[in-house]
């Protein structure tokens, strides 16, 4: 038995060596540093992690420091973001456990120090010489001399401990921030994407009123991406982006959904108004030249298909998705560049 045990805990061992050399030989082979992102994102793929694996291998264009990047953004930033988050927490905990000890130190010191000042004035009543009351009052000015310096201490560590709370908080308002934005774009992701839909659908279900949503595909952008090169068509996506944020209010959502795919949600918009926005936003990508930034060279018209669908009490927030890119598609099919409003849901 312990055999075996020991057995599979060196196989096991061994298995993680053998993945080592690996991943090494493979970032020597690719020219890479062994920066500890890239070590982990080819660890991963020796590991045979399923999506890491399909991700990689279905990858074209040379595996450079920059691809390996987005790969490890994308797959496994979710940990990082986690990590960190923990972090901050337990230096958070920590804090709070010192300001703690600190508050119940003062508290303790107070209490001393009162029940000093009930013993001192038990000496003065009793005391019967000049020369015993100003060694009593002596004492009591010492002890509260201490007393203040004492305070003054714990004042300067509480001080440099709230600081400390203050930063740290911040730090983790930071790093909740970046897990909900899309690297690239700096729109929402697919986690903020996700949140809001399901915070909204709640809302609507209780309160009722209007929910619409679009889905927005880039029409043919494999295309650019081959013709131009995956640089250029991070540029195309930053464009759309901005051509979306730059044609929605204030509290409309605008997510990247997926790779050349946008989401957008819209409370309070009624189906005609949500598809009358879905066409301005369509119209005004079609009229914006796209320029090659590094070339100046004019890339022609990008354009978008879009589906609309508005939110029917009751309805499961993968229907309604699902309602909004089945008409995405159908403007597909008839043509691209159009928007196409989805029916309600059959029943
Ligand atoms: P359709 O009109 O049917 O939507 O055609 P399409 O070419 O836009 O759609 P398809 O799904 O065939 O290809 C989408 C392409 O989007 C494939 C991939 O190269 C590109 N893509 C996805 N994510 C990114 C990204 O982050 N950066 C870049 N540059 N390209 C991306
Ligand atoms: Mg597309
Ligand atoms: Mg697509």
């Amino acid at each position: 038995m312990s055999d075996k045990k020991t057995t599979s805990r060196s196989d096991k061992s061994q298995r993680t060596g053998d993945i080592s050399r690996q991943v090494l030989a493979r970032i020597e082979e690719l020219g890479l540093k062994p920066i500890p992102r890239v070590y982990e994102l080819w660890f991963r793929y020796f590991q045979a992690d399923p999506e890491i694996v399909r991700a990689i291998d279905a990858h074209q264009g040379p595996l450079d420091e920059i691809s390996c990047h987005k790969f490890y953004k994308r797959y496994l930033s979710e940990t990082a973001v986690d990590d960190a988050i923990k972090k901050i927490s337990d230096q958070l905990h920590q804090a709070i456990n010192d300001i703690a000890a600190m508050m119940n130190s003062v508290k303790l010191a107070t209490s001393e120090f009162g029940d000093t000042l009930v013993e001192v004035k038990d000496e003065i009543e009793n005391a019967e010489t000049l020369e015993s009351l100003s060694e009593v009052i002596s004492g009591i000015v010492e002890y509260t001399k201490q007393m203040v310096q004492k305070n003054q201490k714990l004042e300067v560590q509480l001080t440099s401990s709230l600081i400390q709370v203050a930063d740290l908080r911040k730090s983790l308002d930071n790093v909740k921030k970046e897990s909900m934005m899309d690297d690239l774009t700096g729109l929402a992701n697919r986690k903020a994407f996700d949140k809001q839909i399901h915070d909204w659908v709640e809302e609507t279900n209780i309160l009722g009123g209007d929910l619409c949503l679009l889905m927005l595909d880039i029409d043919h952008f494999k295309e650019f991406n081959d013709a131009y090169g995956h640089q250029t068509g991070d540029q195309i996506l930053r464009l759309v982006a901005r051509t979306l944020t730059d044609g929605v209010k204030g509290r409309d959502l605008t997510a990247r959904f997926g790779g050349e795919e946008f989401a957008i949600i819209l409370p309070e918009t009624s189906l005609p108004d949500s598809i009358k926005l879905a066409e301005a936003l369509r119209r005004s990508l079609e009229n914006k030249e796209v320029i090659n930034k590094l070339t100046n060279k004019n890339l022609g018209r990008l354009t978008l298909s879009v589906g609309v669908a508005q939110y029917i009490i009751g309805e499961s927030i993968t229907d309604f998705i699902e309602r909004a890119d089945a008409a995405m598609y159908e403007a597909k099919n008839a043509g691209r560049n159009q928007v196409k409003a989805a029916a309600p849901p059959a029943g």
